[in-house]
């Protein structure tokens, strides 16, 4: 385990970045060991207190310094986008860095909405005399835990250190191991703004080994989590704090017959199989209504044909999924799917952690590809004899992220978001979290809370009370 503070990166993180020593390269042992919880205690004492002075700072001069962070983020988009191509294979052409605008929309979203309060006054309930007024605002929490995951570890560690931030918290980051440079490079970023010394703080290493220790911190006031059902886990353990949670997802697309089929096509492509498939928001299972299945089917497969697959370095549309486990994990819901009768439109083919994207056709629902969350560039297809086999099919699912309708009836396309237990439905168009600011939220295993940089921001704070009690009426004025 690695623990930066404010100054350690300043001081140590250009070194750190420049040797690219990427902390997972650490043995990992699945206990933390005595210094790593003396250090994560350090940590989160400092950040105790650079949190009790930030929280004085005035509203202003923290979006002054997030504008700042967010322009030096901008400057460092280069760097940051060839560690997520190194760390987590990601395509160079997918690694662009829409986190500065991210941090920027926070600033101003923050100086709206935190800088305004309530005014209550009594006699509006039965019972009372207009003795009391109430003056209420948003404070911080205090400490803000931010666990991102590998697919996005600087995009989705923005979206929670920034809301943090602006709200007057401090904040410790846990990066994923696959993805650490990334993160520490953006961390970077923040302290070369000029943030208080502690007030962000990172500790690297694997979650196994000191993820509990991190989550069950009685100093960690609040808990911003993404990633898989680690989460589920997390939320059990972590005591009366409030969490956000932002986990799996099954995302269905349902395709009706009047759909503009071409559209669909693309958005299957785009959906199922960009970032060779590891997105939360991936197309994870195609509902199509038999009658314009054939079609649906035929044109992806030519699409599918087109994509190439090798190295990210080569900015190729399907690299190597992230670990062997993935890809082993992969594989067996293949073979499993194929076993039990699924139609494989390409050949299943495999080297290494690099998969060939691949579309099933045919899948049933015995199969634990129409169920499980791949993560890698495979994409199921059920043929529907009804739009109801379709909602129902979605509604079985132990996630609720997204869902996508295709049709050109709008009032059909309303009803059956209206149906479908997902956080949102996209109408016409793949699963998507942006742009940053609306509302993304998952139901069931899919999470608990809401983000959107407004929802993040008010998540990220609690109400605070002021009661001016007068003195009781006489009726005797004037
Ligand atoms: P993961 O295995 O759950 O890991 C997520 C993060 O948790 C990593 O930083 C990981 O660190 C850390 N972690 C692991 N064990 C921990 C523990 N016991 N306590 C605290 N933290 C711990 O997920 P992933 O493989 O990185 O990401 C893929 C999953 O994320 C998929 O299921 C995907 O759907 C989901 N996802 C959801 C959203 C959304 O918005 N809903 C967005 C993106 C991804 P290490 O790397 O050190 O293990």
């Amino acid at each position: 385990m690695m623990v930066c503070t404010s100054s350690t990166v300043a001081e140590n993180g250009r070194n750190l970045l420049r040797e690219n020593q990427c902390p997972s390269s650490t043995p990992p042992t699945e206990r933390p060991t005595s210094k790593s919880k003396e250090e994560v205690n350090k940590i989160v004492e400092v950040s105790k207190a650079a949190q009790k002075s930030w929280a004085k700072t005035p509203l202003w001069k923290r979006a002054e310094l997030l504008h700042k962070a967010a322009a030096i983020l901008k400057e460092h988009k280069v760097p940051i986008a060839k560690c997520l191509v190194n760390e987590i294979a990601k395509p160079a052409k997918d690694a662009v860095v829409r986190s500065g605008d991210l941090v920027s929309y926070c600033a101003e979203e923050g100086v709206r909405i935190l800088g305004e309060g309530k005014f209550l006054v009594s006699d509006s309930f039965p019972g009372n005399e207009r003795t009391k007024y109430c003056l209420s605002s948003k404070i911080p929490l205090g400490v803000v835990l931010a666990i991102p995951p590998f697919n996005y570890p600087v995009n989705l560690a923005v979206s929670k250190i920034a809301p943090a931030l602006i709200a007057g918290n401090s904040l410790v980051l846990k990066p994923p191991t696959q993805g650490a440079v990334a993160a520490l490079h953006m961390v970077h970023c923040f302290h070369l703004a000029g943030f208080p010394k502690g007030l962000i703080s990172c500790v690297t290493g694997k979650g196994s080994e000191i993820g509990d220790f991190l989550t069950m911190h009685p100093g960690v006031n609040c808990i911003s989590f993404t990633g898989g059902d680690t989460g589920i886990a997390i939320s059990k353990k972590a005591g009366m704090i409030p969490l956000q949670m932002e986990l799996g997802g099954k995302d269905a697309c349902i395709i009706l017959e009047d759909a503009d089929l071409d559209l669909a096509v693309i958005s299957i492509l785009k959906g199922g199989f960009a970032y060779s498939g590891q997105r939360c928001t991936a197309v994870k299972v195609v509902l199509v209504m038999e009658s314009v299945a054939d079609t649906i089917v035929e044109k992806v497969n030519a699409k599918v044909a087109k994509l190439t697959v090798g190295p990210p370095e080569d900015d190729c549309d399907i690299t190597p999924v992230v670990t062997e486990s993935s890809a082993n994990f992969i594989e067996g819901l293949v073979m499993d799917a194929k076993q039990k009768g699924a139609t494989l439109c390409q050949e299943y083919k495999r080297e290494g952690n690099l998969i060939w994207p691949l579309l099933l056709d045919k899948v049933r629902p015995d199969m634990r590809i129409a169920w499980e969350e791949p993560f890698g560039p495979v994409v199921p297809v059920i043929r529907i004899k009804s739009v109801e086999e379709g909602i129902h099919h979605c509604n079985a699912s132990n996630f609720g992220l997204q869902g996508c309708v295709f049709t050109k009836d709008i009032n059909k396309a309303i009803l059956i978001s209206d149906a479908m237990e997902t956080g949102t439905v996209q109408i016409n168009s793949a699963p998507a979290r942006g742009p940053d600011h609306f509302p993304f939220q998952g139901v069931k295993e899919s999470g608990i809370g809401s983000q959107g940089i407004t929802n993040s921001i008010n998540m990220m704070t609690k109400i605070k009370s002021t009661v001016i009690n007068l003195p009781t009426p006489s009726y005797t004025m004037g």
